[in-house]
């Protein structure tokens, strides 16, 4: 499969290039030159094959021969090396449970299966390479996981300080090797902003080779594809009719990956993209308008993104037909309160435990069906309600128990080193960790 570059369809390279530079030229986005269909007996008897076949299936042709066939059915059985079970919460509402990966997080399935291939293209080369991540608090934990003690990768990883839960924290910081946590005193922007300067300086690109780990790279966002296919072949035995499905959007790499799958033949009846306050896309569904606003803190806060910028993908899948967008997706954004109303809602009602990205899905699903009331459907439930324990405990007044999963990491220390948020404070240490 080659990848063009969303800003320069000129630019055109393999899987295993975008891979490792994570985008192309003016910082544009890759994307598949072709879309590779799923056979529909596949589809429609997704329950006479196992989740590895499926996964390695779905992931297949984006690879090509860049890696061989054994050690990516290796590496996706990897990927997917826990359970993805869709659990009823009431008559026309499923959860789908992301979170029952290493680090509690559907980032965990991403992270690994881009960690494994960059491994796998770096086997053997004298090449090192370090990945740099900023995180309000959950993609770091999934990508130091999925990259933990992988041979010639470092992890640097800038997190706010005082500002990700205790549980976040320990696992950005515990895990040693070749992981390293920097504790930023100031914002997630700041944190941000600060790996922006980094993969512009001149001195720092010279010495250390950088790469990013978030979900523009394409071996992170097309994994996200399998989980869907895992959902249906779950829905097929329940229900008759074709699903809703909901994505709690930040970024916008998630809904994406899914309709990419209902692009290749995954049967979807529709889409919501459930956002936060942060209403960019709801507001472009409605008038067509694209106005990318400053990023408000929300109790969802890994889906507090102004310019989510896997929506560009969006608009090339539909050829930026506006309406063919709009007749498949819907928008809507809920604020805390409503968020907060609906965990304790949904506790009271149905005893099944939201934390506020699942919560936002939630409301934004029922939402829908009230309009739509003959259909049913399912949300992506991105984390578990262990991580975001002041809103879950706030709305349900519920101490949420650590899965045992997470016992071996809690006893560790945290390591971690506290810079200003400066550039020459970053750079500083990156020339000194590859000296
Ligand atoms: C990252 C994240 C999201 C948003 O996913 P996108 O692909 O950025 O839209 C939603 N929920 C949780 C818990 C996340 O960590």
């Amino acid at each position: 499969m080659k990848y063009y570059n969303l800003k320069d369809k000129n630019e055109v390279v393999d899987f295993k290039t975008a891979t490792i530079k994570g985008q192309g030229k003016e910082k544009g986005l890759f994307y598949p030159q072709f879309l590779p269909q799923f056979d529909n007996d596949f589809i429609e008897n997704l329950n006479q094959y196992s989740n590895e076949e499926i996964a390695f299936l779905c992931m297949k042709d984006f690879v090509g021969e860049e890696i061989p066939s054994e050690i990516l059915k290796d590496i996706v059985s990897e990927t997917i090396n826990f359970e993805i079970p869709l659990k009823k919460i009431n008559e026309n509402i499923y959860s789908l449970e992301l979170f029952h990966g290493p680090t509690l997080a559907f980032k965990d399935i991403g992270a690994k299966f881009m960690s494994q291939c960059l491994s796998y293209f770096l086997k053997d080369k004298n090449k090192k390479v370090t990945v740099l991540v900023a995180t309000s608090g959950d993609t770091g934990g999934a990508v130091a996981n999925g990259f933990y003690d992988v041979e010639n990768i470092n992890v640097v990883i800038l997190y706010p300080k005082n500002r990700v839960s205790s549980i976040q924290e320990k696992q950005l910081t515990a895990l040693g090797k070749n992981i390293s946590a920097l504790e930023v005193d100031g914002s997630f922007d700041d944190c941000q902003q600060l790996v922006k300067q980094a993969f512009s300086d001149k001195e720092i690109n010279s010495k250390i080779f950088l790469t990013s780990a978030n979900s523009i790279n394409v071996a992170r966002w097309l994994p996200q594809q399998i989980y869907y296919l895992l959902a249906l072949k779950q829905w097929q035995k329940l229900e008759s009719q074709k699903p809703i499905i909901c994505v709690p959007s930040g970024n916008f790499g998630n809904i994406c990956a899914g309709l990419l799958a209902h692009f290749r033949g995954l049967s979807a009846e529709h889409f919501i993209a459930a956002c936060n306050e942060n209403d960019v896309i709801p507001n472009y569904l409605k008038n067509e308008k694209f106005e990318v606003k400053d990023t408000v803190a929300t109790l969802s806060n890994a889906m507090d993104v102004g310019s989510p910028s896997n929506f560009v993908r969006i608009l090339e899948l539909f050829e930026n037909q506006f309406n063919e967008l709009k007749n498949k997706i819907s928008g809507y954004s809920i604020n805390d309160k409503e968020t907060l109303q609906t965990i304790t809602k949904v506790y009271e009602k149905y005893g099944y435990v939201l934390e506020p990205h699942s919560a936002v899905a939630y409301f934004a699903l029922e939402k829908y069906l009230k309009d739509n009331p003959e259909k049913k459907g399912f949300i992506l439930s991105t984390a578990h309600p262990v991580k975001f324990p002041d809103a879950v405990e706030k709305a349900i007044n519920l101490k949420i128990k650590l899965p045992e999963t997470l016992d071996e990491l809690m006893k560790k220390d945290k390591k971690s080193t506290e810079i200003k948020p400066y550039l020459k404070e970053l750079k500083r240490f990156l020339l000194n960790q590859n000296k």
